[in-house]
């Protein structure tokens, strides 16, 4: 007889009679899974799998990248370029030549009328690192426009700014391995079942062999905090208080690493005095945790041999976004933990290429970490690329966040979208809306032509999208991974390498450039300007990067021509004693008054709304809402109402509702769960017309990133629920 889990029958796996699986790396989050991609003898991609020999992943894959092949499958591609005819409103299908001679010319109409910087680009954190680099070439060396963001202002600025605020320059210090050897992590606003899967169940393994404390700061009960020892639900965008009045508990009882600071930074004695103005009682009125706890988190995280800080979007997504990093950053400085195993401050990215844009891409400066600012680093690209260094500006332009309004006022007239939808993804939907609604000409490039912003506008370029190009991403840990082309783009549409390579001929006709025509050729480029930087990869090429299953950088020339196998390469940063990147190698603690300047509930809007992702979707859907699997498992927008608020209004579970604050509404399905403090909801990011209509966005002052984690809204109760169920069908665009 047959008992417990004998009894049931085992999964049966079906065999999709995979032929040959192609190397490559997820092209979703920036947890930068090794994955193979499965065709049959027809050709035809029938299947993903994780790569067991990749120290990333090591097999996994979580559920996004189990179905990713589904993709190449999806619909809603676009095949050929379009040109709106302004006469008829509608548009036509037009050739490659046609297109970019177009573009190129309204381009030059536009900076001629009103300057270089009337035109600005907008990319991503999704494309190929060496795409990132042509891209940067392009717009840098050639169009000329200091307006030049990604879209991961919208995601990661913040620690970029913190970064380069605290330790002189862009660059995660630390990596996955060091879950296996810190005694302490703290993670701030990070919720890694949802956002980051594989990079959780790293964590989770390592405390299962070795437990140690795991400290979640969020407001919310997300699932990592259920997983956590302590839970600090802070009040929404109060995080710069709680780390002050930690860092006042750790110097005012001596538990700092004195030697350390001595060593390695400057800025103490005025770190010191500001934190005496946060002591836990004044801090727990302002942070919502009680001063006990803040003494005792305080005293684990400073007694632990090592110990971790990471953070997501929480920290990020805020009017304090980059303060709430160097704080973090200030935490692992006075107590030592940088630069050693299990020690550091890791911000966990977003996009799959988040890292690779704020590498190679020259959006805020020029190739491989290099100021705008900085002469020699004008020089040296100038000279390298044949373009007179005077031609780059000498300071960085607008944000993203900024070249929006600068429609709003006129000062920029075309705009190039590579690769990103702002009708779902910027705050304020209306707003958005309206801006490019005003520009004279709008080139959209993305690998579906049905996203939402395709439709104001005037030029849309069909790209390819991942695994139908071939290049490099590099991951939240400086792992720069490999994927291979696994099958072609469908119809005329071509890789983002090639577009940009495209109309780099098209102002050839005036520029004496030249660019590599193949992406082994701009990686070639991008290793020959990172020899002797923070990111050389000198040492790496795309074989080795596949044999490897990922190269950390810096890996150089040097340990290459030695035989040195990665992870010789650069497992940390900032290893030895004042290697930081300012001139006198020291990393800076600054002191952080908090101002308190986020949109707050009132008596009208009571509610604070939080917003995030879920492990189904990625981004706006644009691709995982085309997927059965990952969009059947989370189909409709909903909110997550505490069950006491959601009672005194009268809401049950499963009703729609319309939540409203001073820029619109939306209508979500109301879910109740204690995760939500009883003044509290959240609303997932990804759809369309949804939880962007109600979003503020205030700017961080120094990474120009918005606050979406901080507005105020008020709910209310939708008495014909069959309407509300329409309306909010007809948000899940697909
Ligand atoms: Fe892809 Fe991220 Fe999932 Fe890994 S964790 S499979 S990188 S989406």
């Amino acid at each position: 007889m047959l008992f417990g889990r004998n009894r049931k029958n085992p999964i049966k796996m079906v065999d999709k009679k995979a032929e040959k699986w192609t190397y490559a790396t997820c092209g979703y989050c920036s947890v930068g899974c090794s994955i193979e991609i499965g065709t049959n003898a027809d050709g035809k991609v029938v299947g993903s799998r994780g790569v067991g020999g990749a120290d990333v992943n090591r097999g996994k894959l979580c559920v996004k990248g189990i179905f990713e092949y589904e993709l190449f499958n999806s619909s809603g591609r676009g095949d050929k370029p379009l040109l709106r005819d302004s006469i008829v409103d509608s548009y036509k299908e037009t050739d490659w030549d046609n297109a970019t001679s177009v573009m190129a010319n309204e381009i030059n109409r536009i900076q001629e009328t009103y300057g270089r910087d009337a035109f600005a680009v907008v990319s991503t954190g999704q494309l190929l690192t060496e795409e990132f680099y042509t891209l940067g070439k392009l717009t840098r060396g050639v169009i000329g426009t200091n307006n030049y963001d990604g879209n991961t202002t919208l995601c990661m600025a913040s620690a970029v700014s913190g970064y380069k605020r605290s330790f002189g320059s862009d660059g995660p210090p630390g990596c996955y391995e060091d879950f296996e050897h810190t005694d302490c992590l703290m993670a701030w606003g990070s919720n890694l079942p949802e956002q980051h899967p594989i990079i959780y169940w790293r964590l989770q393994e390592a405390r299962e062999k070795r437990s140690f404390p795991l400290i979640v700061i969020d407001p919310r009960v997300t699932m990592l905090a259920q997983k956590a020892d302590i839970h600090l639900a802070v009040t929404p965008g109060t995080d710069v208080v709680l780390q002050n009045a930690l860092m006042h508990v750790i110097l005012n009882e001596g538990l700092e690493d004195k030697a350390y600071i001595e060593a390695n930074t400057v800025g103490i004695d005025e770190l010191k005095a500001e934190v005496q103005n946060y002591d836990p009682t004044t801090a727990a009125a302002i942070c919502g945790i009680d001063e006990d706890t803040i003494r005792n988190v305080a005293r684990i995280f400073a007694k632990a041999k090592t110990a971790m800080g990471i953070w997501t979007m929480g920290i990020n997504q805020s009017t304090h976004g980059s303060d709430g990093v160097v704080g973090i950053n200030n935490l692992s400085l006075i107590t030592g933990n940088i630069g050693k195993p299990g020690g550091t401050s890791l911000s966990i990215t977003g996009q799959c290429n988040a890292m690779g844009t704020r590498e190679w891409s020259s959006c805020s400066g020029l190739p491989g970490y290099r100021y705008l600012e900085n002469e020699q680093d004008r020089k040296d690209i100038g000279e390298f690329w044949n373009v007179d260094p005077d031609f780059f500006p000498t300071k960085r332009g607008l944000a993203q966040t900024d070249i929006f309004p600068a429609i709003e006022t006129g000062q920029i007239k075309g705009l190039w979208l590579v690769a990103t939808n702002p009708m779902t993804s910027m705050p304020n939907t209306e707003r958005t809306r309206k801006i490019l609604e005003k520009l004279d000409f709008l080139v959209v490039q993305d690998s579906y032509v049905d996203v939402e912003t395709t439709q104001y506008a005037h030029l849309y370029l069909p790209a390819g999208t991942w695994a139908e190009k071939e290049g490099v991403f590099t991951n939240t840990e400086r792992r720069v991974n490999i994927v291979r082309k696994v099958t072609d783009a469908p119809g005329d549409s071509k890789s983002d390498f090639d577009i940009f390579n495209l109309l780099a001929k098209q102002f050839a006709k005036t520029k004496e450039m030249t660019f590599p025509e193949t992406p082994a050729g701009a990686f070639e480029e991008m290793k020959a300007l990172s020899k002797g930087r923070l990111v050389d990869i000198s040492g790496m090429d795309h074989d080795l990067i596949e044999k490897q299953r990922g190269i950390q950088w810096p890996y150089t020339q040097e340990q290459a021509s030695k035989g040195e196998l990665p992870p010789s390469g650069g497992k940390r940063l900032y290893t030895e004693t004042a290697t930081f990147r300012y001139a006198d190698g020291k990393a800076k603690l600054i002191a952080l008054p908090f101002i308190d300047n986020n949109e707050r509930p009132d008596e009208k809007f009571p509610f604070w709304l939080n917003t995030g992702r879920l492990v189904e979707h990625f981004h706006t859907r644009t691709k995982t809402g085309k997927l059965g699997n990952t969009n059947k498992y989370s189909p409709i927008p909903f909110m997550e109402i505490n069950p006491d608020a959601a009672q005194s209004l009268g809401i049950e579970q499963g009703e729609y509702v319309r939540c409203v604050s001073r820029r619109g509404d939306a209508i979500v399905m109301a879910m109740l769960t204690q995760r939500v403090a009883r003044n509290a909801v959240f609303i997932p990011f990804h759809f369309f017309d949804c939880v962007n209509r109600l979003t503020l966005g205030l700017l961080d002052p120094h990474s120009r990133q918005p606050a979406y984690k901080q507005s105020a809204i008020t709910i209310e109760i939708l008495k014909d629920q069959q309407a509300a169920a329409q309306m909010s069908m007809e948000m899940r665009r697909f």
